[in-house]
């Protein structure tokens, strides 16, 4: 089991990390240990045949399924569909979903969270060039 560890906090950033993804088993939610205020970010992996152990919906927030790693199946309300690294799914509310690892390979996959139709500004419109100079 990876364990989420803080690495950095100031006043504007947080940083922490699962560790390896290769070893991370189960679920761990970020939001507290982040500070987010926008949405919720989780890992989540499941083992060879495994599925969530429950179908779910949200009422008022939206969810984004990130496949990093492995394959399976999704189902959405009544639809199944494959799925597998690269993949990206994004379920509305009210919509029941589970997803079920077919590969050797554990599935390992990021969900975010956030207010279904809370996005104001996306990248091109919020972000800002600043002159900063590098540190890095
Ligand atoms: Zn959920």
């Amino acid at each position: 089991m990876s364990e989420l560890t803080l690495l950095h906090r100031g006043k504007k950033y947080a940083h922490a990390s699962v560790g390896n993804l290769g070893g991370f088993e189960g679920k761990q939610f970020l939001k507290d240990a982040i500070g987010a205020t926008s949405c919720e970010i989780s890992f989540g992996t499941l083992p060879h045949g495994a599925s969530v152990p429950f179908f779910h919906s949200h009422k008022a927030n939206e969810e984004n399924y990130i496949i990093l790693s492995g394959a399976g199946r999704f189902q959405a309300d009544d639809d199944v569909f494959e799925i597998g690294e690269g993949s990206v799914v994004r379920v509305s509310t009210g919509c029941d979903r589970n997803l079920l690892c077919t590969s050797d390979v554990p599935m390992t996959y990021i969900c975010i969270q956030a207010k279904e139709g809370s996005l104001e500004a996306c990248t091109a419109d919020d972000g800002v060039i600043t002159e900063r100079p590098s540190a890095l």
